[in-house]
């Protein structure tokens, strides 16, 4: 697995690859706008200039994208669901600016709704997203989720039932957070936890499908639907659990990316990446 982290876009995108080369990443997340907004400014000639000689200059190997916040594609027909389209398209033209190949995305919450009926909510908002950005590259990356409140996706049924529904599901992909998996019920603590679970992902979407990691030790409990991100090891995942993931050998080139707390400095990235770079066996 290749290793990163979640990095700030604050100053520009370079800046983002600025500090992914301070803590030694080799792939990073981004946000491509304000993540608690619906709508941004695209990224100027000048910073797609100043974010192309950076990713040059540098050795990172895969950047791509976390949707903002606020989008809920999975809710009742509302003002807000049609802010959430017309903000997930805009965040698709600013992911084709940056090259970034896709943008990992929350399933969404139904709201009340149900949950079929919201995941036929999520399929028919994604159809209206990959109509207008047909000219894109960009796929939309279904993050698996903890299950809090009326969240979807954390079963891979869900993100199965969106596959099934949507009409180009050549723009979808996949990526599993570790924290979210184990908060759902599914305990990726043991070598046949993870297997199950990748077995589960293979079976309903495909192997290929996964494009991403997010590597995250959970506060809570298995099954607790609570999402609360520790460092790696210092949670209930505990290092043994991270041991199998990243010596998955299925997925050695898959960019593994930490959402774990940290403070301005960036210290707790380099620690993290260090314990997961010296879980692997060489
Ligand atoms: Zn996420
Ligand atoms: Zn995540």
């Amino acid at each position: 697995m290749l290793f990163g982290a979640h990095c700030s876009t604050a100053g520009g995108p370079h800046k983002a690859l600025e500090k992914a080369t301070a803590i030694g990443a080799d792939i990073l997340q981004v946000f491509v706008k304000n993540n608690f907004q619906w709508f941004g400014k695209p990224p100027t000639p000048q910073a797609l200039a100043m974010y192309a000689n950076a990713l040059a200059a540098r050795n990172v190997h895969c950047v791509f994208g976390h949707t903002g916040y606020l989008i809920n594609l999975a809710a009742h027909a509302s003002p807000n669901r049609d802010r959430s389209i017309k903000s997930l398209i805009q965040e698709i033209e600013f992911a084709e600016a940056l090259g970034l190949p896709f943008l990992v995305m929350h399933p969404g919450a139904h709201l009340g709704l149900g949950e079929a009926a919201g995941l036929k909510q999520a399929a028919a908002g994604l159809d209206e997203v990959f109509a207008v950005t047909k000219q894109s590259s960009v796929r939309i990356a279904l993050e698996n989720t903890a299950g809090q409140g009326s969240c979807l996706g954390h079963r891979m049924a869900h993100l199965a039932a969106i596959y099934d529904k949507v009409r180009k599901p050549e723009r979808l992909g996949v990526c599993l957070d570790t924290a979210h998996l184990f908060a759902a019920g599914y305990d990726i603590r043991t070598p046949n936890g993870w297997n199950a679970a990748i077995r589960e992902v293979t079976s309903l979407v495909g192997l290929k499908q996964i494009l991403a990691f997010h590597l995250n030790d959970s506060k809570t409990d298995l099954g607790s639907r609570v999402d609360r991100h520790a460092h790696i090891g210092k949670g209930k995942i505990g290092l043994e659990g991270f041991r199998v993931i990243v010596n998955d050998a299925r997925f050695r080139k898959h960019p593994g990316c930490l959402e774990t707390p940290k403070g301005d400095d960036l210290k707790e990235d380099v620690m993290n990446l260090k314990v997961l770079r010296g879980l692997v066996r060489r």
